[in-house]
């Protein structure tokens, strides 16, 4: 058995960092403010306060000027959307986010109501419908930040997209889509999958480069994996189950050693076995997340160097 080399997004992730720092250092000395990111979260989602004190810290520590908007979770959605617009108003705001997920009494409709509503050229998340749009037609700016960064992931550790054979799990608007669009665009051959797809075990065998984009823990198994293919696994989901962390990760492993100390930890969507069938393989944690940070800092540079080329 051979271990998958390791597709290190953090290490990706670290130097994409570096190579923004001397351009957000000409765009702060030309427009004598920093690109500026408007972050908004609405309610105490444990999740999302992790995350979004991720993004405030890595956005300042990459010299971004990153503000956060905070609503109760009793907001109503004419509230978040009057934040919306005060963010789309702004001069100083180059980026927007609204951290996700929105509150249920929010409505079924509310983030969709959201992302239609941000100005599309502040629209770092890349879900604005004009973006989404753009992407389809292999012309977008602002794409969306964790298929981006997959993208960065492959290319930057040699895995060869064009012509490949590649099978995306997942087809949510913010990863799934996306992702298989930019893949089509590197000239694979992509196929999406779902929970409706008829033996996906025998179809995702076929890639070459497999996209595992589900939220369901260890889901994707050694039958899904062609010999020496590259995996990449989005899937983010918090263990809690003693059995499951058990039945996935050894006695005395670094995960098992985490969640003693913690009670809890992240798992992806693929299975620990998977690194003897894989030829390359993301790690979770420590893949594609630190990716998404790292485009959406790209992200808000970009708006705010395409807002300055207009004025
Ligand atoms: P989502 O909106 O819930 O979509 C999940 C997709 O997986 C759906 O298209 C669903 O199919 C499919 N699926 C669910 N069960 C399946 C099954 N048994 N067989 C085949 N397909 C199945 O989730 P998402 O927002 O795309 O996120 C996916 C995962 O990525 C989550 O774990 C999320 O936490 C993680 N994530 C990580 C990052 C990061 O930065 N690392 C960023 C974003 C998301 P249907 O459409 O048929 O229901």
């Amino acid at each position: 058995m051979t271990a998958a080399r390791v597709l290190d997004g953090a290490a990706v992730a670290a130097a994409i960092r570096a190579e923004l720092g001397p351009d957000v250092a000409a765009f702060t000395a030309r427009a004598g403010r920093p690109p500026g990111l408007g972050i908004v979260l609405v309610g105490e989602d444990p999740a999302s306060e992790i995350y979004v004190r991720g993004k405030l810290k890595s956005a300042a520590d990459a010299g971004l000027r990153a503000e956060l908007t905070r609503l109760p979770a009793t907001a109503s959605l004419e509230e978040l959307l009057s934040v919306v617009d005060e963010l789309n108003q702004s001069e100083a705001h180059d980026g927007i986010l609204v951290q996700l997920p929105l509150p249920a009494a929010m409505g079924a409709e509310a983030e969709r109501r959201v992302f239609d509503v941000i100005d599309p050229e502040k629209d770092v998340d890349g879900f604005h419908p004009v973006n989404v749009g753009r992407l389809v037609q292999n012309r977008a700016t602002l794409a969306a930040c964790t298929p981006s960064g997959v993208i960065e992931l492959l290319e930057r550790s040699g895995v060869a997209m064009s012509g490949a054979r590649a099978v995306v799990i997942g087809r949510s608007d913010i990863v799934g889509k996306p992702m298989a669009l930019l893949l089509l665009h590197r000239h694979a051959t992509v196929t999406i999958c779902h929970s409706r797809t008829v033996d996906l075990p025998r179809v995702a065998a076929d890639a070459d480069i497999l996209v595992a984009a589900i939220g369901r823990p260890a889901f994707v198994t050694e039958s899904f994996v062609k010999p020496g293919a590259a995996v990449v696994d989005v899937g983010t989901t918090q263990v809690t189950d003693r059995a499951t962390v058990e039945r996935l990760f050894p006695a005395g492993s670094k995960r098992r050693e985490a969640f003693e100390r913690r009670g809890s930890i992240v798992v992806g969507d693929v299975h620990p076995d998977v690194a003897d069938v894989a030829g390359a393989l993301s790690p979770v944690p420590g893949g594609v997340g630190p990716l998404t940070i790292a485009m959406l800092l790209k992200n808000t540079l970009r708006a705010a160097q395409a807002r300055m080329a207009v004025r």
